[in-house]
């Protein structure tokens, strides 16, 4: 063991330490809420937030249905060193007129949420009202997978890399990269523009991969998609290099400066990430667009597949041994939530949700295994439509209606964000691993008619010159309940 790594460990037990004496005068739950860019991270946060201060219609949140919440309210930051989760700017974004999605999560950041209630026990009760505070701490789930890459060595992570690119799948979207490191010889002498060329060019490819379009599940390094604050910097200018692996790499070459960079990467950017946030968690949410994948096709979903294993696996405190020994007390329960189920007819939620759980089946009957509470959920933060049903098909089809954002095009026309128009998504099978193969059941000469597009927020103030209390939801109550409802007892 270095002597750092003793340092670190003896300083985080003392600060462990204190946090737990600190957990006793005032309870706190430390609740991360991640998943890969634009699965709704950003809108969750907001919605749950607004639902918990506005008397929002929480039903199956049990603590609320009972009538014991007394009062919620927003607490100044606790960490001076994170950014606060700026909910007003976000809140803005969906009451403005016309109503626009908030801007997505760029970085780590974290808000304070009280609830004071009346407990169930009647001790407590007769002590007073019960308090819970809950650090919503917000992080890119990209950053996750890099997670396993703090095992490897810049050589390794090179080689898998460029064999991952070279798939059939990818081989397109990595051409120009590829082709440029073929031309490049690693043990060249060091130079800061090939570095920069060959890190833009591998960056790119990743952006592709991640585009709608071929919706490819994310290969770290995650803060080449997600930089947080540490964009141009060295410690995320390199790139994989194809090795003569029987050689090693001569000073001051391009070889022994990528791996030189790719060593600051893990040591600056992505150890401290885990270190100081996402040991501390203790409930987790992963945020899932499933919906997403299911559109995009079976390699598509065996992508998802592959990347939520690989999420979920990032939990597991025994398989990451350098994480364990930091790890103050298990993570206890996490949710996978498939997000944007308004999209979906209410009678397909289900089948989403059986769905999700098959796609997950392995890992997550693993994690069971090892005594981890997960769940898999269907909701929706913001419902951004309502529902009908088209009479003149046979069989009548269920539809959803709402208002295209700008710019949205269904079969050559193209939406300017103001037209109510009824979309048919397409139904899911009701046998989930059938639905993992196929996808959604439509009408193939219709294919277009039937993509997935996004709607833009409900316009709150305008039905009937009322505006609602609360932002409308699909099953944030649930999810609050598996999250948050034991510890409200
Ligand atoms: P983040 O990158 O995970 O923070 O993602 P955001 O929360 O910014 O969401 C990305 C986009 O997904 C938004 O701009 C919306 O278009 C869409 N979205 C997110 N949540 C919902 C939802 O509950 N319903 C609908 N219809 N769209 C959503």
């Amino acid at each position: 063991m270095k002597f750092t790594d003793f340092t670190e460990g003896a300083s985080d037990s003392l600060r462990n330490a204190g946090a737990f004496a600190g957990d006793l005068l005032h309870p706190k739950i430390r609740l991360g809420v991640t998943g890969l860019s634009r699965s709704g991270k950003t809108v969750f946060i907001t919605s749950l937030v607004h639902n918990l201060l506005n008397d929002g219609r929480l039903p199956f949140f049990e603590p609320w249905a009972q009538g014991r919440v007394r009062q919620v309210y927003l607490e100044p930051q606790p960490n001076d060193e994170l950014p606060r989760f700026n909910y007003e700017e976000h809140l803005d974004a969906l009451n403005s007129n016309p109503p626009r999605w908030p801007e997505s999560t760029k970085r780590v950041s974290q808000l304070r949420l009280t609830i004071e209630y009346d407990s169930t026990s009647v001790i407590k009760r007769f002590l007073g009202h019960s308090r819970l505070s809950i650090d919503i701490l917000d992080y890119p789930g990209e950053w996750l997978l890099d997670l396993p890459l703090l095992n490897k060595s810049y050589e390794t992570w090179s080689k898998e890399t460029l064999a991952n690119a070279r798939s059939e799948l990818r081989k397109p979207l990595a051409e120009k990269w590829l082709q440029f490191t073929n031309n490049c010889d690693a043990q060249d002498a060091q130079d800061e523009q090939l570095a920069i060329q060959a890190s833009k060019l591998f960056k790119n490819y990743l952006e592709k991969c991640r585009d709608d379009e071929f919706a490819l599940s994310t290969i770290p390094p995650g803060r080449f998609l997600i930089p947080g604050d540490w964009e141009g910097s060295p410690a995320l200018t390199f790139a994989p290099l194809k090795l003569p692996l029987s050689q090693s790499p001569k000073p001051n070459s391009l070889w022994s400066m990528m791996a030189r960079r790719f060593q600051s990467y893990q040591s600056l950017i992505a150890k401290p990430f885990f270190r100081d946030h996402f040991v501390h968690l203790d409930r987790q949410i992963v945020l899932v667009d499933a919906l997403q994948a299911l559109n995009g096709g079976p390699q598509a979903v065996q992508d998802l597949e592959h990347v939520l294993t690989e999420i979920l696996g990032c939990f597991r405190t025994g398989r990451h041994s350098w994480l364990s020994r930091l790890w103050s007390k298990k993570i206890e329960r996490i949710l996978f939530a498939a997000t944007k189920a308004d999209h979906l007819h209410h009678s397909s939620h289900d089948r989403l949700e059986a769905v999700l759980e098959k796609l997950m089946e392995h890992a997550l009957r693993r994690a069971r295994l090892q005594g981890t509470d997960v769940k898999s959920l269907v909701l929706s933060a913001v419902r951004a439509t309502s529902e009908a049903t088209a009479l003149e098909f046979d069989p009548p089809k269920s539809c959803v209606i709402g208002i295209p954002v700008a710019g949205e095009r269904i079969g050559g026309k193209k939406f300017d964000g103001t037209e109510n128009i009824a979309v048919f998504p397409g139904d899911l099978p009701g046998n989930p691993e059938k639905a993992l193969t196929d996808g959604f059941s439509r009408p193939e000469q219709d294919e277009e008619l039937y993509r997935f597009i996004r709607f833009r927020p409900p316009d709150r103030s305008s039905v009937d010159g009322n505006t609602f209390q609360s932002i409308p939801h699909i099953r944030l109550d649930r999810a609050l309940q598996y999250l948050l409802g034991d510890r409200l007892k």
